[in-house]
């Protein structure tokens, strides 16, 4: 099995809901090891658009990374994400931030996500549930680069939906 850490976003519709519905399908072809409170969060770029309900779940899952990344993708369509504007509003957004130590870089997926290490809103949950992990190309623990981050984005723990095991 290998340990992913997936970010969930969602700015359409009842966000919270969303977020519970995208782990629940989660659940299908992964293993829900634990998931962070529910965070509201200042969009990123085009900021004329409703706040983030942002989350991290740390799941184990047997699919490699591509497969992992077209089952979040199926999962997002079937949640009614339409509009695929780059940055604007989403019912749901779930991103691989972590597969294991894996390195990938192409078009179709990057990882680690590349904006992991700018993005308040992604680390602050990431934290919240595993401080002690490396980055794998940063060779530093994420509560050291939550520690060094330069995001004044706001980033408010509004409460812990999900029930943890
Ligand atoms: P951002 O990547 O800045 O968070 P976004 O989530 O709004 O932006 P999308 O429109 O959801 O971007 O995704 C565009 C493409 O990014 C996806 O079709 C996917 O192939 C690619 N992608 C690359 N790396 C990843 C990753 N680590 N997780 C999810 N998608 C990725
Ligand atoms: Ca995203
Ligand atoms: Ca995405």
């Amino acid at each position: 099995m290998f340990n992913v850490f997936i970010g969930l976003g969602s700015n359409l519709g009842n966000r919270t809901e969303n977020c519970l519905a995208a782990i629940e399908h989660l659940s299908d072809f992964t293993i829900i090891k634990s998931v962070s409170s529910f965070y509201e969060t200042e969009p990123v770029g085009n900021e004329d658009q409703p706040r983030f309900i942002n989350a991290v779940a740390k799941v184990n899952t047997l699919l490699s990374p591509l497969n992992l990344l077209n089952s979040l993708k199926t999962v997002e369509s079937q949640l009614g994400r339409e509009r695929n504007e780059k940055w604007g509003p989403r019912t749901i957004d779930l991103d691989i931030l972590i597969y294991e130590d894996f390195q990938l870089d192409s078009q179709e997926l990057t990882i680690p996500h590349k904006e992991l290490v700018t993005r308040r809103f992604m680390l602050e949950p990431l934290c919240e549930i595993e401080p002690w992990l490396e980055h794998p190309t940063h060779n530093k623990t994420m509560s050291t680069i939550l520690k060094e981050l330069q995001d004044d984005r706001e980033v408010v723990i509004v409460g812990n939906f999900y029930k943890n095991n």
